[in-house]
């Protein structure tokens, strides 16, 4: 095994680690030396083809299918230079007071860390696209939303550039989508923080991590790893894990940590969801244009959130109930279709968390609450009435039996999609807001890190990433994690003594 020394090792390189790595740009120029790894790859721009099944499975874990333990859901999330930030659509938005005030962690702000994650809205460029690059997809749920008696708000974007090829959640193809890898890591680079790739966190131990770097296969997309492939021993007076809510909590469980803290890998939360389609008699412009301008937030009243969305069509496939005719029926509509993302704001249980087998593989238990399926079921019935009062001639609807629903039988949504008819497993669910497992708190009783991401009982160990949140965040979470990233690299300067402000308080 090799040896390697630095002051600051960074594991991932997603919202949570390129924020801490730019932070940290003033520790390296005042001598300090800090190094990210990050298990994924580094693409080339030319490399982001937009091509689904080929980035699908470049850019996710497990190609985009890593399933729940019970096999009910699938969680989504990038593995690159980047993280989830490649994938991500770039909605833009900072958490809502009460959600942070209900969170109760001492320590925490919500001034404090709106005032962050606004800082990085603007870094990214997050804005409101002019009306004429907003798509028809997006405009019928406006007026969808107006006939239902709802009122839709438009979601800041983050892009610079963007030429409408509604790819992002492939990566995009033309730059303009600003996460971590074009904002954040570029400049910690170019100020002096070494990241490298392909370079996987197999094990934390005291003040050091074990790292794998892996070898780039033939034909397989992405750069070399910038070091010699092999295992390393990594030295550093401080680790930050920014590996996402599934993966630091693994790291910490695979590494014996929860023996002292026992609320590890609790605490998971993720917003489970699905899509909805509709058909309409004509042709409308869905897969061009930024696929989602509009949502609509009825988080604190009943506990989902509708987005737009445009999914390519591996993707819907999948997502269709049903098999042979009436499937093919409806994919072939697909330039007809409308689409609506229904997500749950789910909160925590004790059943929700994260394991690690024999092997110290991730194990994420999750089972859909009565409360979930109650939110995903009237959110529904709220998306049907959408589509309905945009226009549509039929809706299919995953808990509903039959799924299709005629425009005609708009009096009995009710009846029609009910929660009897959500069966785990054949609706088709899928996350891409992995929170917790390292939850933030008062002590190691009832949390794994201080409101500064420091774990408890080891001061030389911090957590950066989404893991930290408590409990979920109810609206599109990077925006916050950048902002508890941000106060986890101000606690790292004041350790290694580079701010000269007073602070008042340990951080
Ligand atoms: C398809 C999709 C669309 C989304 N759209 C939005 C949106 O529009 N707006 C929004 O606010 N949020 C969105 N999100 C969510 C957002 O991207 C994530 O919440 C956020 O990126 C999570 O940040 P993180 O730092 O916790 O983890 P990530 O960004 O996932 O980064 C974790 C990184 O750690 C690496 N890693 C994991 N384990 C190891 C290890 N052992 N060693 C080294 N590296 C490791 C991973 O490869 C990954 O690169 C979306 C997510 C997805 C998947
Ligand atoms: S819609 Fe815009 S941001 Fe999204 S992939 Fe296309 S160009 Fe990039």
């Amino acid at each position: 095994m090799k040896h390697a020394q630095y002051d600051v090792l960074i594991v991932g390189s997603g919202a949570g680690g390129g924020t801490v790595a730019q932070a940290l740009i003033p520790l390296v120029q005042a001598g300090a030396s800090v190094l990210l790894v990050e298990k994924g790859p580094r693409f080339r721009d030319d490399e982001f083809t937009g091509q689904e099944l080929e980035m699908a499975s470049a850019l996710y874990e497990d190609g985009g299918g890593f399933l729940t333990a019970d096999g009910t859901m699938t969680l989504a999330m990038g593995v690159a230079y980047g993280g989830s930030t490649v994938v991500y659509t770039g909605t833009s938005l900072t958490a809502p007071e009460r959600v942070i005030r209900h969170w109760e962690i001492p320590g925490l702000d919500y001034k404090d860390l709106v005032t962050r994650s606004e800082k990085y809205a603007a870094e990214n460029n997050a804005h409101l696209l002019p009306d004429e690059e907003i798509n028809e997809n997006n405009r019928l749920f406006v007026e969808g939303c107006r006939a239902a008696g709802y009122e839709a708000r438009q979601f800041p974007v983050n892009v610079k550039g963007c030429l409408g090829s509604s790819l992002c959640n492939l990566g995009c193809p033309n730059q303009a989508k600003q996460g971590t890898n074009r904002v954040q890591l570029p400049r910690a680079e170019q100020g002096g923080v070494e990241i490298v790739t392909r370079a996987e966190a197999l094990r934390i131990e005291d003040r050091a991590v074990v790292v794998r770097v892996g070898e780039a296969q033939p034909d397989e997309k992405g750069e070399p790893s910038e070091w010699k492939p092999g295992d390393y021993r990594v030295e550093a007076a401080t680790v930050v894990l920014a590996a996402g809510s599934v993966g630091s909590s693994t790291l910490l469980l695979r590494s014996g940590f929860g023996a002292g803290l026992p609320r590890l890998g609790e605490g998971f939360t993720c917003h489970p969801a699905f899509i909805l389609v509709a058909e309409h008699e004509r042709e409308i412009t869905n897969d061009v244009g930024h696929p989602k301008s509009y949502y609509l937030d009825r988080a604190e009243q009943e506990g989902w959130v509708l987005e737009t969305c445009m999914y390519f069509p591996f993707v819907t496939a999948k997502n269709l109930t049903g098999f042979g005719p009436s499937h093919s029926t409806l994919m072939r509509a697909f330039p007809r279709l409308q689409m609506i993302l229904v997500l749950a704001t789910d909160k925590v249980t004790a059943r929700n968390r994260i394991t690690v087998d024999r092997r110290g593989r991730p194990a994420v238990h999750y089972t859909f609450t009565p409360s979930v399926v109650e939110s995903m079921v009237d959110a529904t019935r709220a998306a049907t009435r959408i589509f309905f009062g945009a226009g549509a001639v039929r809706v299919h609807a995953p808990p509903a039996d039959p799924p299709l629903i005629e425009r005609d039988e708009i009096s009995r949504l009710d009846e029609r999609i009910h929660s009897r008819f959500f069966r785990p497993a054949r609706v088709s669910v899928s996350a891409a807001h992995p929170m917790g497992g390292c939850g933030m708190g008062g002590d190691a009783s009832q949390s794994v890190t201080d409101a500064w991401g420091r774990v408890h009982g080891h001061p030389w160990l911090r957590v950066a990433d989404a893991s930290l949140f408590p409990d979920s965040v109810e609206i599109n979470p990077y925006l916050t994690i950048m902002g508890l990233a941000d106060r986890v690299a101000e606690g790292i300067m004041n350790d290694h003594g580079a701010n000269s402000a007073s602070l008042g308080e340990e951080r």
